[in-house]
């Protein structure tokens, strides 16, 4: 089905409103001042990262249905930069006649990860095995069923593994489900996946149902969060394709616009589960800024605006390391110079004012002859970043 989107030539400059006003609103953003569109955001903290690079923002929660009312009369579409607002309450915006993209509808079928993989499950798309756990009794089901050790997750709001918990054994059962708010707050179980890399791909799908597809990437974690990411990924041209294919797959499944990131897991047979997939630009596009025609922020502005989308050719290798913070402080970097002394290193900071134990500050980018090489670089110029305490 077609989704409606602003019309370029009659509404200009476009304005479009982004739901949440974090680093990636705040990318968002830049893109679309080059395009000569406006970004209006809407976030409850007066210092927002997106705030500076923003035409506008609204101080407000897109959790309050009036909130997201008003913001919704100012613009000419809504999109958003997290997976976390709710599908009814952008469902009563488009019933108003708003445009919303990605769509509520598939906001619904990607925010809850148990229906996200229900839903992949339908359209043979292979994931981990999973299970619903409202209770002990599936509790148990789970521990019989997965042995251990097996992940445990939260349904929604996760985000960089804080909805995750890997249970290794019987006597963590307790802690786990006590730590992601007890089983009133919706939980399930992955079987634990032996992968041997981990990869993702970027797929920016229009309103016509064009999708322009990017490389796909190996991304590194620790502790589950990303801490960095290499483009090429090095597997076969055969693993690659089924990557691109599960990865428009999965978007064409929930009729997605916009830039989406999907994460698969590659098991040591070189066969692919995918892990989750995000409605909006991801951490592992970031290099799409520096090493890509277009980058997954300005295709995803040009997909929910209705325009074509632009060239994913890759200039060169690449690699991208996250700058977190190790503990709480100012937001502050030190070593800053050092950072910028590193011939190559393309430095992005987010401008938050705290720093907090894995909080993404900022990322580096760098490109090279092999993402290994890139992958020197970055990391060189990320090492020397600490934060004030
Ligand atoms: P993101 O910040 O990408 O949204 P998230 O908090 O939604 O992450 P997941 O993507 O579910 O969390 O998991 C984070 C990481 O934890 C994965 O990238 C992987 O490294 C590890 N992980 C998740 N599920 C499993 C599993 N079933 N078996 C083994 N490792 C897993
Ligand atoms: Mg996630
Ligand atoms: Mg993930």
């Amino acid at each position: 089905m077609p989704h409606d989107s602003p019309n370029a030539n009659t509404n200009w400059p476009l304005v479009i409103g982004i739901l949440g006003g974090g680093q990636l609103a705040l990318m968002l953003a830049r893109s679309a001042s080059q395009l000569g569109m406006r970004v209006h955001v809407l976030d409850p903290s007066p210092t927002c990262p997106a705030k500076g690079a923003a035409a506008e923002h609204t101080l407000g929660s897109w959790s309050d249905p009036e909130a997201l009312l008003a913001f919704a009369q100012k613009v000419d579409v809504i999109t958003v930069e997290n997976e976390f607002v709710e599908a009814d309450k952008l469902a009563a915006l488009e019933r108003q006649g708003h445009t919303v993209l990605p769509s509520s509808e598939t906001m619904r079928l990607v925010q809850d990860k148990l229906v996200q993989k229900q839903m992949l499950g339908r359209f043979g798309i292979p994931v981990v095995d999973f299970m619903p756990v409202a209770d002990e009794d599936e509790l148990q089901t789970a521990v019989s069923t997965f042995g251990f050790p097996f992940v445990l997750k939260k349904r929604t709001l996760g985000y960089d593994g804080t909805g995750n918990f890997t249970v290794s054994e019987p006597a963590d059962l307790q802690a786990g489900v006590n730590k992601l708010g007890g089983f009133a707050a919706g939980l399930y179980a992955e079987k634990w996946c032996p992968f041997t890399m981990e990869l993702a791909v970027i797929v920016t799908r229009n309103t016509t149902g064009t999708t322009a597809i990017y490389p796909v990437v190996e991304s590194r974690q620790h502790n589950h969060v990303c801490s960095s990411v290499l483009v090429p990924a090095a597997i076969t041209p055969e693993q690659a394709n089924a990557a691109y294919k599960m990865a428009v797959g999965a978007v064409e499944a929930v009729n997605g616009v916009g830039s989406f990131g999907i994460e698969l897991f590659m098991l040591e047979d070189g066969t692919l589960r995918l892990n989750e997939m995000a409605p909006r630009v991801h951490n592992s596009g970031h290099y799409t800024l520096e090493a890509c025609d277009c980058s997954q922020f300005e295709n995803h502005l040009r997909a929910v605006c209705g325009l074509p989308l632009g060239s994913v050719a890759l200039r060169s290798g690449a690699a991208m390391v996250n700058i977190l913070a190790e503990k709480s402080g100012k937001g502050s970097p030190v070593g800053l110079a050092d950072a910028m002394a590193v011939p190559g290193a393309c430095l992005h900071f987010y401008g938050k004012l705290r720093a907090e134990p894995r909080r993404k500050m900022g990322h580096v980018t760098a490109l090279g002859e092999t993402p290994l090489a890139a992958l020197a670089t970055a990391e060189l110029a990320a090492g020397h970043i600490r934060f004030e305490d």
